[in-house]
């Protein structure tokens, strides 16, 4: 296995791309969208600038992982040749089913086809292609170069053989995989958006402002970072598709939006990358501050 293709260029999309092409695979990023390529490519030019600056990784090494990473519009062409396609479009049912569809039809027999997704059914995500013993979910963690975890998750008829060469693969490129069942939001989601969403209700009621939660549970926590600060940084879009599938898939109100959360989506205040969210990023120095305590 060494091409791969990546199919979204957004957050996690630039991440997965940079960790592969780092360790040396060939890398077709693909988009629908020309902005959000050279927007991906910027991204791992400068987060691979930041390890350079930190004596992480020589100039060659920046050279080489930018040089393994060619963009595509079209998937059909960018899926040619490769071994795993990983998907990491938007978070929306709808896309996702109508992707592996198109995945299905372009990929070679052999590919195995994966998904970052947070919170969808794998097994549903399966169930629109030709071939579900050999769709898995691979969810990687923001920011993708810096965390360790893959949550690798197994749908109803994913195989054992596809299942481990998967888990191999994250191992090679120097992650711990965590093999988890399928069940909406899975592990990290469903344990991590109660909480995020929690901060926000607990915001909405008043109860004390964005600085003080975020301390509250820096400080008494030890999280390293505050759950709302930690809501920008993952896109409020984001959030509100991940607790949407939770909320429909386990019908408990306990997973429903905070309506601060769909306000704020609504109003296109989307967190660091529309530049506003709980804390304001327009002056990029915020934004930086984020990105340079990880990279
Ligand atoms: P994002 O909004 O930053 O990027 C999504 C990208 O997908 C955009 O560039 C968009 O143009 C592209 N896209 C949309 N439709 C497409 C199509 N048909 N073909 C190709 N590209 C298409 O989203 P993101 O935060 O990178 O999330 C991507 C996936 O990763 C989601 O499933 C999300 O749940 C998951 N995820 C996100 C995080 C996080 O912290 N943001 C963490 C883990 C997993």
């Amino acid at each position: 296995m060494n091409k791969i293709a990546v199919i979204g260029a957004g957050t996690m999309g630039n991440g997965i791309a940079h960790v592969f092409a780092q360790k040396g695979y060939e890398v077709h990023l693909v988009d629908v969208s020309e902005k959000a390529l050279e927007r991906g490519l910027a991204t791992i030019s400068q987060n691979l600038d930041r390890m350079l600056a930190k004596g992480r990784i020589s100039t060659t090494d920046k050279d080489d992982t930018l040089q393994n990473i060619t963009t595509h519009i079209s998937l059909k062409d960018g899926v040619k040749g490769v071994s795993l396609a990983i998907e990491a479009a938007s978070e929306e049912p709808a896309l996702k089913m109508s992707l592996f569809q198109e995945l299905d039809k372009h990929c070679g027999p052999d590919t195995i086809l994966a998904t970052n997704t947070s919170s969808i059914s794998i097994t549903q995500i399966a169930a629109a292609t030709s071939r579900p013993s050999q769709v898995i979910g691979m969810h990687f963690m923001n920011p993708v170069p810096i965390m360790p975890l893959v949550e690798v998750i197994r749908g109803y008829s994913t195989s054992d053989e596809v299942t481990k060469q998967v888990m191999d693969l994250s191992h090679k490129l120097g992650k711990t995989p965590t093999e988890v069942n399928d069940y909406p939001g899975f592990v990290a989601n469903r344990i991590l958006m109660p909480m995020i969403n929690e901060a926000m209700e607990t915001l909405h009621h008043g109860v004390a402002g964005v600085l003080e939660i975020d301390t509250v549970m820096k400080l008494g926590m030890a999280h390293p970072m505050g759950p709302l600060q930690l809501a920008d940084f993952i896109g409020l879009d984001v959030c509100l598709s991940i607790l949407n599938v939770m909320h429909n898939g386990f019908k408990n109100p306990k997973y429903a939006p905070s309506p601060l959360l769909v306000n704020m989506v609504m109003a296109g205040k989307l967190g660091v990358k529309s530049g506003e969210g709980f804390y304001d990023y327009t002056a990029s120095k915020k934004a930086e501050k984020v990105a340079d305590r990880f990279l």
